[in-house]
């Protein structure tokens, strides 16, 4: 079946009055049967709800068909896609454990890697992504995740997804790939080896920038990357929280049933019933869109381009871009989303272009149906000096652009008159 008909159908089959969009399950607690009923579901003994912290009718459409988007066994969804993050680390280390990261990160995850976990004795140790050979000398045995963006946001880079699971499976350690800016649509890292996918659903997922949310998928294959691997102790040990239970062992997708019934139990940040459905509103159109969002990149990239005012273009989809032959390989069709960001010569002309331009919305957001257009060097890499902004390959006359689903020739007529301000 393809993607699209997947993310129109799978997980919903429709309730007893045959309601054809799926039901916003707006409830805290679910009645129970009996006390025997309540204790079996307690026990796993039968699977079903007990509470929205733990699980939801509308919530388990959302994962149910993600899952399958992404090719995965199961997932879970979140409040935001740094607690999809958070849960995929802290659902594999623990304090006294390292995790090897790409130095090409979202702001948010490189925080959150670099110091916020060190605070919860996790210790982030950064490879460039362009370098996976340089993973070898960072993974001991306490190692616990290689974490990676499959297209980077902000440098846009393309990941060699294959090239850094050889060296993650060498050493048994778990693969987490953010592919919030590719989609599953466009590349879908679980079949390449990849053993847990997350995303900010706040992006693309959503898709009219409607809802904070993340979500975490588990692939197929990780019961073989756990079962009996010292590494993950954790998950081949009785858990003593959860009476006992072995997740290597009760014949679930051990990843998302641990984040369930632990993280999602103490810690909490489940996605609202609410913005679980208008994720899947957003999803069925999501294929749709994205070939849309990647059409009016490309436009874009080649009108800016052919522009004397402009250095450089970052677009994978470009001839020109070094992470073009990445971009065919991974990415179906080479369709390389709606991200892309380019240089003028100073500051201040940068400055100029983003204040002229009328259709583009100065936001910090990506994956809007609506265009955004930001400019790092003034806002979320303001405290960095001139140099420090090259050597992170934020330039001051740097402009990033999310482009959105208007029509081309209105974009790049609006981008030039906004460059021959
Ligand atoms: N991952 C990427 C690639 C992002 O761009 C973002 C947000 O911009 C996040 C994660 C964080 O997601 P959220 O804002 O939903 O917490």
């Amino acid at each position: 079946m393809d993607i699209q008909t997947k993310a129109l159908h799978v997980g919903y089959d429709k309730d007893t009055q045959g309601t054809m969009a799926v039901p916003i399950y707006q409830t805290t607690a679910y009645e129970f049967r009996d006390v025997e009923h309540a204790a079996d579901l307690f026990a796993l003994k039968e699977l079903g709800n007990i509470y929205t912290r733990l699980n939801n009718p509308t919530t388990d459409v959302f994962e149910k068909r993600f899952a399958e988007l992404e090719g995965g066994a199961a997932a879970i969804a979140t409040s935001s896609g740094m607690s999809a993050i958070f849960y995929a680390f802290a659902n594999a280390a623990e304090a006294g454990d390292n995790i090897v990261c790409a130095k090409q990160l979202y702001g948010g995850s490189l925080t959150q890697t670099a110091h916020t976990l060190k605070r919860f004795g996790i210790e982030a140790r950064f490879f460039n992504v362009h370098n996976p050979e340089e993973i070898e000398a960072l993974v001991d045995d306490k190692t616990k995740v290689i974490f990676f963006e499959s297209l980077t946001n902000p440098s846009i880079d393309v990941a060699d997804i294959e090239a850094i699971v050889a060296i993650a499976n060498k050493h048994n350690i778990l693969t987490v790939v953010d592919n919030t800016v590719a989609t599953p649509i466009l590349c879908q890292p679980l079949s390449y080896g990849v053993d847990v996918v997350v995303h900010s659903a706040s992006k693309y997922t959503t898709g009219q920038g409607l809802a904070i949310g993340g979500i975490m998928v588990e692939s197929k294959n990780i019961l073989e990357k756990l079962k009996d691997n010292s590494r993950y102790y954790h998950f081949n040990e009785p858990d003593e929280s959860y009476h006992g239970l072995v997740y290597t062992d009760v014949g679930l997708p051990p990843f998302s049933l641990r984040a369930r019934l632990s993280l999602l139990r103490d810690l909490g940040a489940v996605s609202s019933p609410f913005n679980s459905w208008l994720f899947i509103q957003g999803m069925e159109t999501l294929a749709i869109r994205m070939k849309e969002h990647s059409n009016n990149a490309q436009k874009l990239a080649e009108f800016l381009e052919s522009h004397p005012k402009v250095k450089k273009v970052n677009y994978p989809g470009l001839k020109s871009n070094p992470n073009y032959e990445m971009a065919q390989k991974y990415f179906k069709d080479g369709r390389s989303s709606g991200l892309l960001s380019f240089e003028v010569g100073s500051l201040e002309e940068a400055t100029k272009i983003v204040n002229a331009t009328e259709l583009y919305s100065l936001v910090v957001n990506i994956g809007d149906s609506k265009s955004i257009i930001t400019h790092p060097a003034s806002t979320t890499h303001q405290q960095l000096s001139a140099e420090e902004l090259i050597a992170c390959g934020v330039p001051s006359g740097l402009i990033r652009i999310s482009c959105g689903l208007e029509n081309a020739d209105d974009l790049i007529a609006d981008m030039k008159q906004a460059l021959e301000v």
